[in-house]
């Protein structure tokens, strides 16, 4: 636990989210300033800037998740796809350091945007959270 570090405070439950999913490695949550409708971030527990310091079993955990995930979305949202990235580093874009991937549905003609620039309608992140989450298969 980093305590300057946003994700860890959510993960902490200290600082709010709209949770979608947990696990014992791994929590989903939805983007504050998504780029589409959908935008989730899926990081680990356990803090780590980067790909470069993640513990390879919290790689793989969030990219087992990140399959369930995109799964769901595709049910509960039905996009033409879902961008699937991670940066790292501030030149690489990275604002948040704390390992986290990003699913991201997209609709045929959708720019390619990576960060969102408004913060989403919190009524509407709730109940994305919670359709989402329904439409999680169990495991
Ligand atoms: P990155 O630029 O890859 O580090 O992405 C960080 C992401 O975290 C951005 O898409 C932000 O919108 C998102 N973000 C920042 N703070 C929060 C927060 N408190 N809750 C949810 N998402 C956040
Ligand atoms: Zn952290």
């Amino acid at each position: 636990m980093v305590a300057d570090c946003i994700f860890c405070r959510i993960v902490a439950g200290d600082a709010p989210a709209h949770r979608v999913h947990e696990d014992e490695r791994t929590l989903t949550f939805m983007d504050l300033f998504p780029v589409g409708e959908g935008h989730l971030l899926v990081v680990p527990k356990k803090h780590g800037e980067n790909l470069f310091e993640v513990e390879v079993e919290d790689l793989l955990a969030v990219m087992e998740v990140s399959k369930r995930m995109a799964h769901a979305l595709r049910r509960a949202l039905a996009p033409d796809g879902i961008g699937v990235h991670q940066l790292n580093g501030a030149a690489a874009g990275q604002t948040v350091f704390h390992y986290h991937m990003h699913l991201i549905p997209r609709n045929q003609g959708d720019p390619i945007a990576l960060h969102g620039r408004t913060e989403g309608d919190p009524a509407r992140l709730a109940e994305l959270a919670v359709l989402i989450s329904r439409a999680l298969e169990p495991c």
